[in-house]
C-alpha cells in the first residue's frame, strides 16, 4: 500500500539547455502505475520545468524557509513554491546540514512550515561515516527524525529519505541489507513514537549512489519504498531507475 517513490535531486546542476532536453526525456519515459516520480531542479528552473513536464510527474524544490514572506534575502517560502504549482520540497538534505550548518531543529521547523502550507516534504536523515563506525547510526537518525516528529502531527504528506552521508556521491552504495536494517529501525521508531498507522503508511526511501544497476536489488527489500537519486538522475539511466518496479 506504499506507492514506490522515485525522486531525482539535481542538486546545483543543469542549465536552460539541460532543462529542455531532460523534460523531454522524462515526458518520453513511461512511468509505471505503481510508481510516483518527483524531480527536483534548482529553484530558478522550477517554473519552466513545471510548465513543460507532464502532470503525472511531480516537481520539488531542494529547500524552503520557515517563514511565509519578509526580509529574508535569498530565501524562498513554501507559499511561493505553492504559487508556482510546485508540490514538493526536499528538506534536511545532508549537504544543507553540513555545508550550510542547518540544525536538526531548523530542519524540523522547515518541515512543519512546508506541511502547514500544503507542500509535501521529502525529509532527509542519515549518518556520517565516523558515526556509523562508532555505532551511532540509529542514535543520529532517530535524533534527526525526533526533531521533525516533535513539530508535526500529520505524516500523510511526508516521505522519509534515508541517505547515509558516506554513500552520497561516492559510488559506495549501501548494501540492500545495510539499508534495510536502518529502514526497519526508522519504521520501528515511527511505530513506537508516532503510531502504527504512520509506521505502516509512511514511505522510507533510500539515497546514496543509487544507479540503474543496483536499484533492482535494493528495491527487493521490504522496507525500501523507493529512492532519492542524485548523480544518476541526470543521466539516461534515470529511466531504468524510474522503471525499477515495471
Ligand atoms: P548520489 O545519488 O549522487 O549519491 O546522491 C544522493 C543524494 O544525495 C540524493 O539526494
Amino acid at each position: 500500500s506504499r506507492k514506490f517513490f522515485i525522486g531525482g535531486n539535481w542538486k546545483m546542476n543543469g542549465d536552460v539547455a539541460f532543462v529542455k532536453s531532460h523534460v523531454n526525456f522524462i515526458n518520453d519515459t513511461e512511468i509505471p502505475a505503481n510508481t510516483e516520480v518527483v524531480i527536483a531542479p534548482p529553484y530558478i528552473y522550477l517554473d519552466s520545468v513545471r510548465k513543460h513536464l507532464k502532470k503525472e510527474v511531480g516537481v520539488s524544490a531542494q529547500n524552503s524557509y520557515t517563514k511565509s514572506s519578509g526580509a529574508y534575502t535569498g530565501e524562498i517560502s513554501p507559499e511561493q513554491l505553492k504559487d508556482l504549482g510546485i508540490e514538493w520540497v526536499i528538506l534536511g538534505h545532508s549537504e544543507r546540514r553540513e555545508i550550510f550548518k542547518e540544525s536538526d531543529e531548523f530542519v524540523g521547523e522547515k518541515v512543519a512550515h512546508a506541511l502547514a502550507t500544503g507542500v509535501k516534504v521529502i525529509a532527509c536523515v542519515g549518518e556520517k561515516l565516523e558515526e556509523r563506525e562508532a555505532n551511532l547510526t540509529e542514535e543520529v537518525v532517530f535524533r534527526q527524525l525526533r526533531a521533525i516528529a516533535d513539530r508535526i502531527k500529520d505524516w500523510t504528506h511526508v516521505v522519509i529519505a534515508y541517505e547515509p552521508v558516506w554513500a552520497i556521491g561516492t559510488g559506495k552504495v549501501a548494501t540492500p541489507t545495510q539499508a534495510q536494517q536502518v529502514h526497519i529501525a526508522l519504521r520501528d521508531w515511527l511505530r513506537n513514537n508516532v503510531s502504527a498507522h504512520v509506521a505502516d503508511h509512511t514511505r522510507i526511501i533510500y539515497g546514496g549512489s543509487v544507479n540503474g544497476k543496483n536499484c533492482r536489488d535494493l528495491s527487493s527489500e521490504g522496507d525500501i519504498d523507493g529512492f532519492l537519486v542524485g548523480g544518476a538522475c541526470l543521466k539516461p539511466e534515470f529511466s531504468d531507475i524510474v522503471r525499477t518496479k515495471a
